[in-house]
Parts: C-alpha cells; sequence; structure tokens
C-alpha cells in the first residue's frame, strides 16, 4: 500500500562494540542493499533510562553514527536520522497516548523485566511505561511495514499493530465510507476493479491474507491514485475504514550471541568487548590476556574448547579447518594458548581495518558527519509530516 520500508534504531549508549556489529549492524548492511532503510538514533529512548544523566547523549550519538558509517552503512542508501530531531515522533506519541488503554502498557513482558533488571534506578516514572508507545509511534509515523528485531522484541510489533487497528478504527471512518470506496473502486478502470472486487472477496471469505498482500500490489500499481481513495481502498479490503496508520510487519533476525572476552554475551556492562574501532594493540593485548580453559594451567596440559571463551571466538572467526586446528591442539596440548587465540586476534584486525579506513574522513572533518544527519532529518521529517497530516485529519484536528 505504501512504499516497503524498513525502519530500525538504537540507542546512543557510547561506542559499538562487535556484538553490536555482528547482531545489528551487518544486519544494517545487507538490509539496505534490499530495500529502502530509515535507521535512526534513539536519544528520547536514552532519557527513558537515563533521565537524571542526559549530559553525554549528544556526544555519543555523533560517536555512535560514526561507528554505523564505519561498519559499512552507507547514507546514499539509507536515511540516517535523530530521532529528537523529528519532533512529530512526540506529537503522534502524545496522540497515541490518549487512545492506548494502561493494561495495554502495563502488560509489555519487558517492562516488569527491565524494572527488576534495572532496580538501581528509580523507573516508576510515565516516560518509562510509555516506552513501548513512543517505539510504537518511531514506527507508526513512517508507515514502516518491516521492522528488525530478535523473537524477543515480537510483542513490541504486536503491539504497534494493535495500535494502528484502534487508530484506524476509532479514526477511520468517515461518513458515508462504503459509498466512497466503492466509488473509489470504480477509479480504478473495470480491469483492475475486478480483480481488487475478487481479491477482497477471497480475504473476506476465506481470510487469506496473500489475497491482501496481492490487492495492495495491485493498488501500488495504479497510477495517480489519490491518497485518500487508496486509504479508503485498503480499508475496504479488510472490512475497516480507512486505513491511516499501517501495521508493521516484524522482520525476524536471526539471533546474535557475540560472546565477550569472558565467555558471557558481549555486553559494555560486562566490561568484556572489543570496540568496532578499537586499536589494533588493545585488541591484541585484551585478547592475549583472555581466560582459557581452567584446566590448562601449564603448556603441556590437555584443554577442552567446550570450557574456553577462546573457542566460542573461534566459532565466529575460523573456518573448518581452523577450528579442528583448535580443537586437535587443545585437546592433545599440542598447541599453546597464545598459538590458538592468534588467529582470532588476526581476524578481528582484518575485519576492524575497514571500518577504522571509513571511519577516519569523518574523525577528519566531523562536519560530514552532521551534513549527513541533517539530510537525513530533512527526509525523515518530510515523510513523518505525510503521515501527521493524516493523522491530525483523521482526528478532526487540521485547523487549516
Ligand atoms: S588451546 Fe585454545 S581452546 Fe584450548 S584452552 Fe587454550 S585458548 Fe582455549
Amino acid at each position: 500500500m505504501y512504499a516497503e520500508r524498513v525502519l530500525s534504531g538504537m540507542r546512543p549508549t557510547g561506542s559499538l562494540h562487535l556484538g553490536h556489529y555482528h547482531g545489528v549492524l551487518k544486519n544494517w548492511v545487507e538490509l539496505q542493499q534490499k530495500h529502502p532503510c530509515l535507521f535512526f538514533v534513539a536519544d528520547w529512548h536514552a532519557l527513558t533510562t537515563q533521565y537524571d544523566d542526559p549530559q553525554g547523549i549528544v556526544t555519543a550519538s555523533w560517536d555512535m553514527v560514526i561507528d554505523w558509517l564505519a561498519a559499512g552503512v552507507d547514507p546514499q542508501r539509507a536515511t540516517l536520522f535523530i530521532q529528537s530531531q523529528v519532533p512529530e515522533h512526540a506529537e503522534l506519541h502524545l496522540l497515541l497516548s490518549m487512545m492506548t488503554p494502561l493494561g495495554w502498557l502495563e502488560r509489555v513482558p519487558t517492562y516488569k523485566d527491565q524494572q527488576e533488571k534495572l532496580e538501581s534506578k528509580d523507573l516508576s516514572t510515565y516516560g518509562f511505561l510509555g516506552y513501548p508507545l513512543l517505539q510504537s509511534a518511531d514506527i507508526l509515523i513512517y508507515r514502516a511495514d518491516k521492522v528488525p528485531v530478535g523473537e524477543d522484541q515480537v510483542p513490541h510489533i504486536e503491539f504497534s499493530r494493535e495500535l494502528a487497528r484502534r487508530f484506524n478504527h476509532l479514526y477511520g471512518r468517515e461518513a458515508g465510507f462504503e459509498d466512497k470506496a466503492r466509488e473509489a473502486v470504480r477509479k480504478l478502470g473495470s480491469k483492475r476493479a475486478r480483480s481488487y472486487t475478487q481479491l477482497r472477496t477471497h480475504f473476506q471469505q476465506n481470510g487469506d491474507r496473500t489475497a491482501i498482500e496481492r490487492a495492495h500490489a495491485l493498488l501500488d500499481e495504479v497510477p495517480g491514485l489519490a491518497h485518500a481513495d487508496r486509504e479508503r481502498l485498503c480499508g475496504y479490503l479488510e472490512g475497516t475504514g480507512k486505513m491511516i496508520l499501517v501495521e508493521p510487519g516484524a522482520l525476524l533476525t536471526a539471533a546474535s550471541r557475540m560472546p565477550g572476552l569472558d565467555g558471557q554475551k558481549m555486553s559494555k556492562s560486562y566490561g568484556n568487548t572489543i570496540t568496532l574501532r578499537e586499536d589494533a594493540a588493545s585488541v591484541t593485548h585484551k585478547l592475549r590476556r583472555m581466560p582459557t580453559d581452567p584446566a590448562r594451567v601449564r603448556r603441556d596440559d590437555p584443554g577442552d574448547p567446550d570450557r574456553c571463551p577462546v573457542w566460542q571466538l573461534h566459532q565466529v572467526y575460523s573456518d573448518e579447518a581452523c577450528q579442528k586446528w583448535v580443537q586437535q591442539g587443545c585437546r592433545s596440548a599440542g598447541i599453546g594458548c597464545l598459538d590458538c587465540k592468534q588467529p582470532v586476534i588476526d581476524a578481528i584486525l582484518v575485519e576492524q581495518a575497514p571500518m577504522h579506513e571509513r571511519a577516519q574522513p569523518y574523525l577528519d572533518d566531523p562536519r560530514l558527519v552532521r551534513e549527513i544527519v541533517a539530510e537525513g532529518n530533512r527526509k525523515a521529517r518530510q515523510l513523518a509530516r505525510e503521515t501527521m497530516r493524516d493523522v491530525r485529519d483523521a482526528m478532526g484536528l487540521n485547523y487549516g
């Protein structure tokens, strides 16, 4: 119905590490080859847990954008922007908050989890409870049909879908909707109108979602179809009113558990990270000091890779031959731990080399980053304004 669009954001938490690269950024780099993408710095989201200490957010945001560019995110292909620079996110958040039942927010699974996890902070705030709503506004304002998420984030997407449905149900009804929709069908021309009607009947009788997708594809091909008619035809398909907000789809991404220097998941809070642009000497030093199988006290003690965090890194970075070499060498004490670590050190340095190279021009001239983001903010704001115009119209809040 609307242009296909991928949306994904990241909180500015300081320098990104290889866990972010393997878990998110590699995927973004692939997605930007296939779809129009919007990637944003979720600086307002940082405030939901960091409201008492917002000073570092701006610096962390710029650093993070340099990390994205270093990882290969291409501003020619993707739109990079900062959430707070598109204030329409806040307007939609507020309007949605008027119609969101409190119970919907309280039952979002991560709400209680996070509160318990971050128990040192006072998170009994309105902003923290409304966090999933802000996230929904971020998605719905771009009518994004593809949101890359891990399994654990699927309930957030479902929440956004429910909100879009509720909004469309409440505000998508207009006087004479059926007549206007039938008139819009006629405007499609006889052949397209016939196909549209068949697909609509097929969906309404059999609940077949592929019929809906085909009907949306058909509408995409109609030249010069007025915006309001498109909304009516999309809503008419599903038997609702006008479709003003689009129900987003989850683009499930495989879970990536990048191991840190201690074998736990790589995370800043565990202090076990290697940053994306860490210098070679520091990477080498950290890897050489990494703990290994505690049973290998002396060089000639055999070890067990399954009890060693270095082996986990081999599983990410080494080919089959190298992994075999580790398994045999470790179990027979044929190799020492420093020998074993070297291929991992080399692989990480090779992975980082192009990142250093891509980041350098932005470090030399930070204005380049500012310009990229300013252009991204402008593009994102244009899209957000289009949605807000329809939202205000639908809610009767257009003062002309
Ligand atoms: S040889 Fe490799 S896998 Fe075995 S304990 Fe040492 S570092 Fe770990």
